[in-house]
């Protein structure tokens, strides 16, 4: 998708800090932190919203989920994570193709 900076993270066309690559998702370091340990996993699929999954989309979200679960010892967060999808602009989504949000590495407070 032209324009979307996420897909050109996916491309190479724009550098990233990756943890995690195969076939169907990216992970990498979110560029603004907001907990010690501050992933985005993107799927290489161009879609922007949640509210656009069909059964396809909701069986690869199924996948990435076990994925995340699987991968999260490997990624420093044995200890437990938060994973977030904003979906919409009153949620906060400012990048329009699909992420999660991956956070952990310290004791998460909870605030909206
Ligand atoms: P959201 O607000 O849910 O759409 O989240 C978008 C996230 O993408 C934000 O947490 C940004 O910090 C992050 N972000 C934007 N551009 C980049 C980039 N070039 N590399 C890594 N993370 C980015």
């Amino acid at each position: 998708m032209e324009n979307c900076i996420f897909c050109k993270i996916i491309a190479g066309e724009i550098p990233s800090a990756k943890v995690y690559e195969d076939g169907e998702i990216v992970i990498f370091k979110d560029i603004a932190p907001l907990a010690k340990i501050h992933l985005l996993c993107v799927p290489k699929e161009h879609f922007a919203y949640l509210s656009e999954l069909d059964d396809g989309r909701a069986a690869f979200l199924g996948r990435v989920l076990k994925k995340i679960a699987a991968l999260a010892p490997t990624l420093g967060l044995a200890d437990g994570y938060r994973l977030v999808i904003n979906q919409g602009e009153s949620a906060g989504q400012s990048v329009k193709h699909l992420h999660i949000h991956i956070l952990g590495g310290e004791t998460l407070s909870w605030e909206k």
